[in-house]
């Protein structure tokens, strides 16, 4: 095959960068693929994708490498990477951002930061803007702001047939709908442009409980939550405290629950907001305070470096039951290693403002995007994190509203993704087709055309 059509810098494996190129985020994934395009531009990714097409390569779409199902590789195949796609232009008087799709989350608060502006999206900066965004977008600003997508204006994106369109609510709308949650099945997008918010610093961080004080800790968050304002965001997580500063020496390795809070109204108001918080319990640790946002938003890259063993399983939740917090106490409880951990991301607030059909993310009527997560820099622990993870996930699986976050998803088959898009399944599958009819871009939770 003659690969001179291909532009940007093309990777085989003869290169001696070959395998630094094909490693991604989750050193479980281990995938083979036959050429790495690392495109610079969108000229790039046309011609990688005709090149595809017309020679009948399978290809799969790279921008952060996060994915924990290793999405952005294909066995054998070619990769469009677009990690070298770096450009960001803020426009602070509209509160707008064109991000290309390389950028990760920390290189988009950097930027917006800048300016006293932020886009809701994840909690950790090495995730790339494409995946999150494309997939729905949870994160610190998820109750004040919504999802990512739910800020998204519009995508330049190049299409399976080459063909380079712009989608946004007056264009190309079914296709902007679809790429709201629905992933990487429509195209490979290039460059995405959001409204952003206004925030600057926070008042934020963790807080701990004792294990002992489980029940009553997940009972606390859930009704204070309830009734607080948009402003107030916390996920509440079951963990074992790090072993390292800048945690106090008497807690390393423990058990226990927390929630990280993060507080964006007044920041004069926000001691006050705290009062109950810290009435409760009390905690056993306390580093909510007064912090830029992206020092919030990069709080725990640290301690989840690239090259760790992933498995993760994600549930939507509606609502706690003493049964659903006996079974997370028991789980949390056995927490296999000390990276390992559950998180309950609110999907409230904000979110709730916009319609289970407006966006192809079709779980609003959730309050909370559950994720357990097996996680060890040690292969030999893979099976074990592995277990815990899926022992854990068929234990709540009742107490689910069935489906998950695409984006915490791994390959779990054809009825976990139509239970994940519900009622807008049948949509997508009609957007699909159209613009994708023999499912050129299939290495994704994938929506089959008809
Ligand atoms: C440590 C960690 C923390 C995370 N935290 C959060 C969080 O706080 N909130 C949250 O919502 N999610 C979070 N995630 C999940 C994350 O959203 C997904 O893993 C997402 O797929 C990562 O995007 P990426 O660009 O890095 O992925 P990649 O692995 O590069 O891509 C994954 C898939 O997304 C699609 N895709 C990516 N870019 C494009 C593009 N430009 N055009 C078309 N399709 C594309 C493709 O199908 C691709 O296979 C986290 C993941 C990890 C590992």
């Amino acid at each position: 095959m003659n690969n001179q059509n291909l532009t940007g810098k093309v990777i085989t494996p003869k290169d001696s960068s070959y395998d630094n190129e094909r490693s991604i985020y989750n050193a479980m994934i281990d995938k083979k693929p036959a050429l790495i395009v690392k495109c610079r531009k969108t000229e790039d990714v046309v011609n990688a994708v005709n090149y595809a097409r017309e020679n009948n390569i399978e290809v799969s779409i790279r921008s952060g490498g996060h994915n924990g199902a290793g999405l952005a590789l294909v066995e054998e195949g070619l990769v469009i990477d677009l990690s070298e796609m770096k450009a960001i232009k803020i426009e602070a008087q509209a509160k707008t951002a064109i991000i290309e799709s390389g950028n990760t989350l920390g290189d988009v608060d950097a930027a917006t930061h800048e300016y006293g502006l932020a886009l809701p999206s994840g909690i950790i900066g090495t995730t790339g803007i494409g995946g999150i965004t494309l997939g729905g977008g949870l994160g610190y600003l998820s109750r004040k702001g919504g999802l990512t997508i739910d800020n998204l204006l519009e995508c330049e994106v190049v299409l399976a047939t080459g063909e380079v369109v712009i989608a946004k609510k007056d264009s190309y709308s079914d296709l902007f709908w679809a790429l709201r949650g629905g992933g990487g099945n429509f195209g490979v997008v290039t460059s995405f442009k959001f409204n952003l918010i206004e925030i600057k610093n926070v008042y934020a961080g963790p807080m701990f409980w004792p294990m002992e004080q489980a029940e009553e800790a997940i009972k606390f968050w859930d009704t204070h939550t309830k009734n607080a304002s948009n402003n107030l965001y916390g996920f509440f997580a079951f963990l074992i405290v790090p072993p390292a500063e800048p945690f106090p020496e008497h807690l390393w390795n423990k058990n226990v629950c927390g929630v990280v809070w993060n507080y964006t109204g007044p920041i004069e108001k926000a001691e006050e907001v705290f009062k109950p918080v810290r009435a409760f319990g009390p905690p056993i640790l306390d580093f909510v305070g007064e912090i830029p946002m992206p020092a919030l938003n990069s709080m725990f890259d640290a301690l989840y470096p690239k090259g760790m063993q992933w498995y993760w399983r994600a549930h939507y939740i509606k609502e706690l039951t003493p049964e659903s917090i006996k079974i997370n106490i028991e789980h949390g409880s056995k927490i296999p290693t000390m990276h390992s951990t559950t998180h309950l991301y609110p999907v409230d607030g904000a979110c709730h403002e916009v319609g289970n059909n407006e966006t192809a993310w079709a779980n609003r009527d959730a309050r909370w995007s559950q994720v357990i997560v097996g996680v060890d820099p040690d292969p030999a622990k893979a099976d074990e994190v592995t277990e815990w993870c899926k022992d854990y996930f068929d234990a709540l699986a009742p107490h689910a509203m069935g489906g998950g976050y695409v984006n915490f998803m791994m390959n779990e088959g054809q009825e976990r993704i139509k239970a994940s898009y519900k009622e807008n399944y049948k949509r997508l599958v009609e957007i699909k087709t159209k613009y994708d009819p023999t499912n050129f871009f299939h290495i994704n939770q994938n929506i089959k055309p008809s």
